[in-house]
């Protein structure tokens, strides 16, 4: 089951940094977040901050893993960071055993995951991340599946201060 959308909107990466960080505070061990959106929107600014979230510590500097898929940082729960930008298909991912990672013990964060949608774990959290303009961002949410069903309230709440476009 799908959760009405929430619709938030950030102006400059500090902002999009600060929903990061409040995201990831609210992510528990097992969840997995479905980033979607142009080159630029801003997903890994979002990455980032929900490193912070999740007490990665500040010398694991996040960034795009630009030849590698897979990122995994140490925190509150480990944080797999993968970015398919570069995959031309699904199949791309079976050498890096996706399976023990978006059904593992972490948190997984997921750039381009409209490119594996056939992969993704029926339950997650899917994030859209569009151009409003150059410091704009419209950054919509939604929980997808049971799992998120009680937290879904938390997270409007603790998000509320970024709601309005
Ligand atoms: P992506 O991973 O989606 O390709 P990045 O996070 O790497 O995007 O880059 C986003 C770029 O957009 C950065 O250069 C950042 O400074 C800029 N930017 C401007 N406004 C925002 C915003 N509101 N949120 C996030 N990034 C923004
Ligand atoms: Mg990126």
């Amino acid at each position: 089951m799908q959760f009405p959308e929430l619709i938030l909107s950030t102006h400059g990466p500090g902002e999009t940094l600060a929903l990061g960080q409040h995201m990831g505070s609210l992510l528990e061990a097992g969840d997995v977040v479905a980033l979607v959106g142009d080159l630029g929107a801003g997903k890994t600014c979002l990455v980032q901050g929900i490193a912070r979230g999740l007490d990665v510590p500040e010398s694991s500097y996040v960034r795009s893993p630009s030849f590698m898929i897979l990122n995994i940082y140490p925190g509150r729960c480990t944080l797999h960071h993968l970015d398919l930008y570069r995959i031309h298909s699904p199949a791309e991912l079976e050498d890096l055993g996706y399976r023990e990672i978006f059904y593992g013990e972490g948190v997984t964060v997921i750039e381009w995951a409209d490119k594996i949608d056939s992969l993704l774990p029926e339950e997650h959290l899917r994030v859209r991340l569009e151009f409003q303009d150059e410091m704009g961002r419209v950054i919509t949410m939604a929980g997808i599946g049971d799992r998120y069903r009680e937290r879904w309230e938390a997270f409007k709440v603790s998000l509320a201060r970024f709601v309005g476009s």
